[in-house]
């Protein structure tokens, strides 16, 4: 393993890892941060579900308890398209076509690349998946809570498409 791999850049403390799907991903304790080796790419899903904004309550670390757009990690071999839509079913329970893309979002020192979509659902059912404590549907223009570094840059894109069309 690399040097930069054996300390936290932020605070210098030694990494220990984390088993996340199957893989050990070092990861500093204090600061609560893993450090992937390479970009991990996430999908981020705007879902319009009977006119109105898909957001989900996180029941895990990191932004517990808050709401945002249901996200997830694009698999090993996975069509990117398809872990948006299985991210949602598992999410919130909605079938959903994809509409467009709305972007790819990255910054400096961030393994964490997203790729955002808009999706429309088309069937399903809504509901609380394991990894959410609640679902809630929000007017598409009325959101104003920003959890993770993206949010409001992917929201702002989302909606400027959306008037555009
Ligand atoms: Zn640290």
């Amino acid at each position: 393993m690399l040097d930069i791999y054996k300390y936290c850049y932020q605070c210098g403390k030694s990494l220990s890892s984390k088993n996340v799907d199957n893989e050990y991903i070092p990861y500093c304790d204090k600061c609560e941060k893993y450090f992937y080796i390479d970009p991990k790419l996430v999908v981020v899903v705007l879902v319009e579900h009977i006119g109105k904004l898909v957001l989900i309550k996180r029941s895990f670390e990191p932004a517990m308890g808050r709401w945002c757009f249901p996200s997830g990690y694009v698999n090993k071999g996975e069509k990117v398209e398809n872990a948006a839509i299985r991210e949602v079913k598992e999410e919130t329970g909605l079938d959903i076509n994809i509409n467009e893309f709305i972007g790819l979002y990255s910054s400096d020192n961030n393994p964490i690349v997203i790729a955002a979509f808009s999706a429309k659902s088309f069937g399903g059912k809504l509901y609380s998946g394991f990894e959410t404590d609640a679902v809630d549907l929000i007017e598409i223009d009325s959101l104003s809570d920003f959890p993770f570094e993206f949010d409001e840059n992917i929201y702002n894109d989302y909606l400027r498409i959306n008037k555009n069309k």
